[in-house]
């Protein structure tokens, strides 16, 4: 992990002359100033050897961008409003009509309403693969598909996949996967290097919402590739949809990116001693946390993320089936510290309790005889205070 994160803090920026501080300047513009009419015809806006327009890019959100790419080992990125921009940005750019996407049962909620709405109305067609399954997702490939969306665990329920073994599937078949690797947020393992062979997947997008804003204040997305051509026709969606960011939020994530890894360290640790200890409690079914043994996907976890030990700061725990859903929403009512939210990567911890059957599609069976499910974003508040509060709000389930 050390060598990004060093590279990331010692990045080649250059100062404007005679201001030699360490610190990047924020750089606003809605236009840019051309020198003459030769310069402003020649401007080629797919390079970064200049500017073009303040939608296409600033001193400050190229910055962001190279340090991203140096942090993920990607070669190219694109800033865009959001995390679901970023996965709004990747569908439109290689989705045409008559094409299908195939999405894990457990990836992130919008990804799939995203499929559901707008894609299904334009002739874009999708099928819900189980990511615990590689032989489910290579028997879904068809003809018509064209992308395969991956995440590494699920949101929610926190299956680990054997992301190596999806993503040989897709390469296998020729088909292009894009990794949602918020969770990850570069640190807990390498998506363009997953089995140090150089095994990739060809899109990798994060929420930097999430762990890289670590403040809870931003709304920002990435899309990493290390393909040109691919780059190249994911930027030019990005073009033609307006797709920007403010000065301030890269700003601020930039700011934020030097600590990332202590911050995500700090999350993990704080994450797996209360994912432990619930996991001692009766009330507590199980624990969905993909560092701890007996999680679904652990040993994927294991392979993949054992090396660098890092495994973010969430998790879910499923009640025993004797609780109702109003009793475990009280329990989250009772909770002092941990406040009712959906964003997690700040420094306030979060739940949110789930009904999982409606989360599913294919494998809601699985689901539909367990308990109530709770997730959790554990922040950076003191883990003794944290687990207090959980102590004090289980007291009040029975
Ligand atoms: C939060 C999140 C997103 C979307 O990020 P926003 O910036 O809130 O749009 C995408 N994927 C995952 C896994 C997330 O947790």
């Amino acid at each position: 992990m050390s060598k990004p994160i060093t590279d990331l803090i010692h990045h080649p920026y250059v100062p404007p002359e005679g201001f030699a501080a360490p610190q990047p300047g924020v750089f606003k513009a809605s236009t840019v100033i051309f020198p003459n009419t030769a310069a402003l015809r020649s401007r080629d806006w797919k390079t970064k050897d200049g500017y073009t327009y303040g939608l296409h890019g600033t001193p400050t959100s190229f910055m962001l961008e190279e340090r991203l790419a140096t942090l993920e080992g990607g070669q190219q990125c694109l800033l865009t409003p959001s995390g679901l921009a970023a996965i709004m940005n990747v569908d439109f750019a290689l989705l045409k009509s008559g094409d299908e996407v195939l999405i894990p049962d457990n990836a992130y909620g919008p990804n799939k309403a995203l499929a559901e709405g707008e894609l299904k109305g334009w002739g874009i067609t999708h099928q819900l693969y189980d990511p615990m399954d590689p032989a489910d997702l290579a028997r879904r490939i068809g003809p018509a598909t064209r992308l395969v969306w991956l995440e590494a665990p699920g949101s929610v329920t926190m299956e680990f996949p054997d992301l190596p073994a999806l993503v040989r599937i897709c390469r296998a078949a020729g088909v292009r996967c894009a990794l949602d690797n918020t969770w990850g947020a570069g640190l807990a393992f390498c998506a363009f290097d997953l089995d140090g062979h150089g095994l990739a997947v060809d899109i990798s997008i994060h929420a930097l919402t999430k762990y890289p804003s670590g403040g809870g204040d931003v709304l920002m997305g990435a899309v990493l590739t290390r393909d040109e051509s691919v780059h190249l026709d994911i930027k030019l969606t990005h073009m033609r949809l307006g797709l920007g960011v403010g000065a301030n939020d890269v700003e601020a994530v930039l700011r934020s990116l030097p600590s990332l890894s202590l911050r995500y360290r700090a999350h993990d640790v704080a994450a797996r001693e209360l994912a432990l200890w619930l996991k001692t409690r009766p009330e507590v079914a199980q624990v969905l946390h993909p560092a701890i043994e007996g999680a679904p996907g652990h040993e994927h976890w294991a392979s993949l993320c054992g090396p660098r030990d890092a495994a973010a700061g969430l998790f879910s725990i499923v009640f025993q089936p004797s609780y109702s859903q109003a009793q475990v929403d009280a329990f989250c009512d009772c909770l002092r510290l941990f406040k009712l939210g959906y964003s997690w990567g700040g420094p306030i911890s979060l739940v949110v309790p789930y009904q999982v059957a409606s989360l599913r599609s294919g494998q809601a069976a699985q689901w539909r005889s367990k308990g109530v499910l709770v997730r959790f974003s554990v922040g950076l508040e003191d883990v003794q205070d944290l687990r207090a509060d959980l102590a004090q709000a289980l007291a009040h389930l029975s």
